[in-house]
């Protein structure tokens, strides 16, 4: 089922060294769920760094509620965003803080 799209062989601006995790992806059992940028800049979702299943609310991460990108091209179903391409990248503290994600955050490592 998970084919391709690990998000941590995508390159990302040297600048963001950090990823920013919220918990263990309930599907693959060995990725992280952290914060992440989408191509658009703006919208921050949480994704699995090892499978790309994506959560749109930090508070709801269980099965119940993943969204299952495209895994070869890693855009949400029914949008134009992107997991990878444009603006996408892990997002920063900052950004997290600005759309109230701070408080989920349990730990931050390298990528
Ligand atoms: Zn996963």
């Amino acid at each position: 089922m998970y084919l391709a799209g690990r998000l941590e062989s995508v390159s990302l601006p040297y600048n963001q060294p950090m990823i920013h995790i919220v918990g263990v992806c309930p599907f693959c059992e060995v990725g992280s769920q952290a914060f992440r940028r989408c191509s658009d800049g703006t919208t921050i979702v949480v994704a699995c760094n090892e499978c790309s299943d994506v959560w749109m609310d930090p508070a709801y991460l269980d099965q119940a509620h993943v969204v299952v990108p495209d895994h070869r091209k890693l855009i949400l179903p029914g949008t134009t965003l992107g997991l990878d391409g444009g603006a996408a990248g892990w997002a920063t503290i900052e950004e997290i803080g600005r759309k109230g994600g701070a408080r989920y955050i349990t730990r931050s490592a390298e990528r």
